[in-house]
C-alpha cells in the first residue's frame, strides 16, 4: 500500500507527464492553432502541484471540483475551462459515494461535449476522452479485472489520438484552418492521452 493519498499521487503523475511532454503539445498547437497548449496545460497542473497538500486532504468529489477550479482560473485558453468542466462533473458525480469510476468519468465527458458543444470526430480531446469512456463502460459491464481494463483504456486513448490525425477540425481554433487542419495530431486529445496514461499508471500501481 503506497504512502500517498491517491489525490497526491494522481497529481504528481498527471503533472510530470504534462511537464515532460509540454514542448511536444505546444508544436502540436503551432502546427494548428497559436503555440500555446504546452504552456497552457503547464501553468493548469502546476497551480495543481502547488495546491497538492490541500487537495490530497479533501476527498475526491472536493478534491476533483477544486483542480476543476484551479483549472478554469489559471489556464487562459480553451482547454482550461474544457477540462475544468470534466473535473468539476465528475467531482459532483463523486458526491454519490456508490458512484462507480465509470460513471464519474461518463459524467465528465457529458459536461465537456455540453460546454465544448462539441462531439467525437471533430479533431479535439474528445476523440480521446469519448472513446477512453466508453471503454471504461464495456470493462465495467464486462466485468473485466484491472489489468484488462487498463489496457483497453491506454488503446482506446492512443487510437483516439492517432484517428486525429487525417480528420479537419469543426471545434476550436484549429477549425479556423479548415481542410488545411488535416494530417496533425490535435494537441489537445494528445494532452488527454497523456492524463490517461498517467491516471493509468497510478491506478496500476495501487
Ligand atoms: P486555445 O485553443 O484557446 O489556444 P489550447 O491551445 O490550450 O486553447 O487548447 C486547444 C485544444 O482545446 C484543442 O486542441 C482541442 O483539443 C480543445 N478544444 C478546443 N475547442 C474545443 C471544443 N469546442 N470542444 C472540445 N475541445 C476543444
Ligand atoms: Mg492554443
Amino acid at each position: 500500500m503506497p504512502a500517498e493519498p491517491l489525490v497526491a499521487r494522481l497529481v504528481d503523475a498527471a503533472h510530470a507527464a504534462i511537464a515532460a511532454h509540454a514542448d511536444e503539445l505546444t508544436e502540436l498547437d503551432r502546427a494548428i492553432g497559436d503555440a500555446d497548449h504546452g504552456a497552457n496545460m503547464l501553468r493548469g497542473l502546476n497551480a495543481i502541484r502547488d495546491a497538492r497538500a490541500e487537495l490530497a486532504a479533501l476527498p475526491l468529489d472536493r478534491g476533483l471540483e477544486r483542480m476543476a477550479m484551479l483549472l478554469i482560473s489559471k489556464v487562459g485558453g480553451a482547454s482550461g475551462p474544457l477540462y475544468g468542466s470534466l473535473l468539476l462533473a465528475m467531482g459532483r458525480a463523486a458526491r454519490d459515494p456508490a458512484a462507480a469510476p465509470h460513471a464519474l468519468l461518463a459524467a465528465g465527458v457529458a459536461e465537456v461535449k455540453r460546454r465544448g458543444r462539441s462531439g467525437r470526430g471533430e479533431k479535439t480531446m474528445l476523440d480521446v476522452l469519448v472513446p477512453v469512456q466508453e471503454a471504461l463502460a464495456a470493462a465495467a459491464a464486462a466485468g473485466l479485472d484491472r489489468a484488462a481494463t487498463l489496457a483497453r483504456l491506454r488503446g482506446a486513448a492512443a487510437e483516439g489520438l492517432e484517428a486525429t490525425r487525417p480528420l479537419v477540425a469543426t471545434k476550436g481554433r484549429a477549425s479556423y484552418l479548415g481542410p488545411r487542419s488535416a494530417g496533425h495530431l490535435d494537441p489537445g486529445a494528445c494532452s488527454s492521452r497523456l492524463l490517461v496514461d498517467a491516471v493509468c499508471g497510478v491506478v496500476e500501481a495501487e
